[in-house]
């Protein structure tokens, strides 16, 4: 079982190759945010706790975010296959908070990955992201078009913006990144387990840079 926590500021691309590496090596991908916005639109009391915080740009509190990871890795499923943990934990307290939780289930990871990259290509990845409002896929208007413009090429369903990539949020977002989550990377260097990934190259470029630093196959 290999468990993997990819670490880095919006826009770096974690989601994206976390996906892709997630389906080529059977590892169940585990995105906080994805968790959060599908309880925001099945409207339950999480998703209208998790969206009072998540429209301006911050962060939901350490022990609402920490207890979705606990039940969900308690999954017969995921301790099988074995996981990519994607923008979580995104403070020292929730690194803490995840160590408690996987000494309970006897678990431990392999490495953390932080992929990063310049400051103006993050803004304009993210200004340029859209996302499926039917299956949840991501395309990139600069980067990764869809075919047809504004519709998604695996369900036809409608691309849109999410909320928290327009300008003044995204500026919020990496301020919230460096006060709040940057410090993990000497938390976990510290321990030993960091590896970097300049995130700035085409998809193909990150996920190769990736896979190697990951010792995986192609
Ligand atoms: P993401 O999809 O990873 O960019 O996350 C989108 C938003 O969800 C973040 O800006 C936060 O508001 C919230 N979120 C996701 N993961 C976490 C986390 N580990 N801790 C706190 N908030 C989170």
């Amino acid at each position: 079982m290999r468990a993997y926590v990819f670490l880095g500021p919006p826009g770096a691309g974690k989601g994206t190759m976390a996906s892709m590496l997630s389906e080529a090596h059977g590892l169940a991908h585990i995105s906080t945010g994805d968790i959060l916005r599908r309880e925001i639109r099945k409207h339950s009391d999480l998703g209208a706790q998790a969206k009072a915080y998540m429209e301006p740009g911050q962060l939901v509190p350490d022990n609402v975010v920490a207890s979705i990871v606990e039940q969900t890795l308690a999954a017969e499923k995921i301790r099988r296959s074995g996981f990519i943990l994607d923008g979580y934990p995104r403070t020292v307290r929730q690194a803490e908070l995840l160590d408690e939780s996987l000494g309970r289930q006897a678990m431990h990871i392999d490495a953390v990955v932080l992929l990063d990259a310049d400051r103006e290509l993050l803004k304009r990845r993210l200004s340029a992201r859209r996302v499926c409002t039917g299956c949840g896929a991501v395309f990139n208007v600069l980067f990764g078009p869809p075919k047809t413009e504004g519709v998604c090429d695996h369900c036809a369903g409608e691309l849109a913006q999410r909320d928290d990539d327009r300008p003044e949020t995204i500026e919020q977002r990496l301020e919230v990144y460096d006060r709040q989550t940057a410090p993990l990377i000497e938390f976990y260097e510290r321990r030993g387990n960091l590896r970097r990934v300049d995130a700035s190259g085409s998809r193909e470029a990150n996920l190769a840079a990736l896979r190697q630093v990951l010792e995986l196959d192609a």
